[in-house]
């Protein structure tokens, strides 16, 4: 999130961590000065289990009767942004992606319970679910992917997964000083969801909430999520694409959400292979290239536009072209081009901007879908690659064999 408030969010991370340090598992009982007063030692463990019982009972509550007036207090914090694209882009989004949830999660009360949200003011990229099924995402999401809806379908699914798996309530004792909640229990005071919904706002954005395990099934989630309401299956691979080009000169915003620059890299990758696997191994983006190979042969190497480099556009493409390989029973159908786009059958494989011979590269791909992978590189390469291993296999046993003759020579010669 901002930057400003961030910084002074420095310094209660430092005593967060040193307050779960203490709190975690059942050290804070076994403690020495607890050890030899047998009687302080039981109130200690019933005043921590009553403070958390308390606890609970205020999450619970922004987690249900609570959370339209959590909502309200998210919204004063951060402003309700009214950029009409950005608001019709979010319904759009949440539409689609709500009914892809409740598609495949039988147990989801995405139905009791429907997301609420809203576009901020924030210019930073990032977005966020809170308790209660609250979503809010920045203005600044939208303006950085330069409202491609395609990539802003994976963020949301990342965070829709989060609020689908409770990670938020799980979150909770990992973003809340022991402190504030003991205060808090002792003080039995009033605004006590209130005080607790807005320290977890805090937190929100400095990754103390949520667990690497839980970011993971975000990604994983999200893509199923995303992918079911119809989005292009190269959507969380450009995402990352752009991610890692924007912050490799210096932040540029990007950092608040996803701040780990190598990791980054690497969930672009998992993405990438999303890609391939939709395709049935058909369809691969070279990363360091940019290319777009079909059948591992090459089909086109995408040049930058004006709204995207050459490679964030190659996932996209691919996440297309995977749409067309998906079904292995189904006929791609014909190529063409339509207006200035590509396409095979009805699916939109990519604009001709800033593509020198477009005939040529259509008349490539008609090649390219009908090889169907007969005899293509990929079969080929596995061939290659087990000859090779054979080879290794020979050079091997013919140098085991080498070095037994010597020794024998040697025995001999003693
Ligand atoms: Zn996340």
């Amino acid at each position: 999130m901002g930057t400003m408030w961030k910084r002074s969010l420095l310094s209660k991370v430092s005593v967060l961590t040193a307050a779960l340090a203490v709190t975690t598992g059942t050290a804070v009982i076994a403690r020495p000065a607890y050890a030899t007063d047998w009687g302080s030692a039981a109130v200690a463990i019933f005043e921590v289990g009553a403070q958390y019982a308390y606890l609970s009972r205020q999450v619970h509550y922004l987690d249900n009767e609570g959370r339209h007036e959590y909502m309200d207090q998210i919204k004063d914090k951060y402003g309700v942004n009214g950029d009409p694209a950005a608001n019709a882009m979010l319904d759009r989004l949440m539409g689609r992606l709500s009914a892809s949830i409740a598609a495949q999660e039988p147990k989801s009360t995405i139905g009791t319970q429907p997301y609420e949200y809203f576009v901020n003011n924030e210019r930073s990229f990032n977005a966020f679910c809170t308790l209660g099924h609250n979503v809010s995402v920045n203005i600044g999401a939208f303006q950085k992917l330069n409202y491609n809806e395609d990539e802003m379908a994976f963020v949301l699914g990342h965070e829709l997964a989060h609020g689908e798996k409770h990670h938020p309530a799980r979150g909770v004792t990992r973003g809340l000083p022991v402190s504030l909640i003991a205060a808090l229990y002792a003080s039995q005071n009033p605004n006590a969801a209130s005080y607790i919904g807005a320290t977890l706002l805090n937190a929100v954005g400095t990754a103390k909430l949520v667990t690497k395990p839980m970011e993971s099934q975000a990604d994983k989630l999200g893509f199923d999520y995303a992918v079911g309401a119809g989005y292009n299956i190269g959507g969380g691979a450009a995402l990352w694409q752009r991610i890692v080009e924007r912050n490799g000169n210096g932040g540029g915003g990007f950092g608040e959400l996803f701040n780990d620059h190598p990791r980054s890299i690497s969930r672009r990758d998992t993405y990438s292979k999303c890609i391939t696997k939709w395709s049935n191994n058909k369809v691969k983006v070279d990363a360091g290239t940019g290319e777009v190979l079909i059948h591992g042969k090459p089909f086109l190497t995408p040049e930058d536009t004006d709204s995207m480099s050459g490679k964030e556009r190659a996932y996209l493409i691919a996440g297309n072209l995977a749409a067309v390989f998906h079904n292995p029973d189904k006929e791609p159908g014909a190529v063409s081009t339509s207006g200035n786009v590509l396409m095979v059958g009805r699916q939109p494989v990519m604009t001709w901007d800033r593509v020198s011979d477009p005939a040529a590269a259509q008349a490539r791909l008609t090649i390219l879908l009908q090889d169907k992978g007969r005899g293509g590189e990929d079969k080929d390469s596995v061939k290659k690659e087990a000859r090779e291993k054979k080879g290794e296999k020979d050079k091997k046993a013919a140098r085991e064999e080498r070095v037994k003759a010597e020794k024998a020579g040697k025995e001999a010669a003693k």
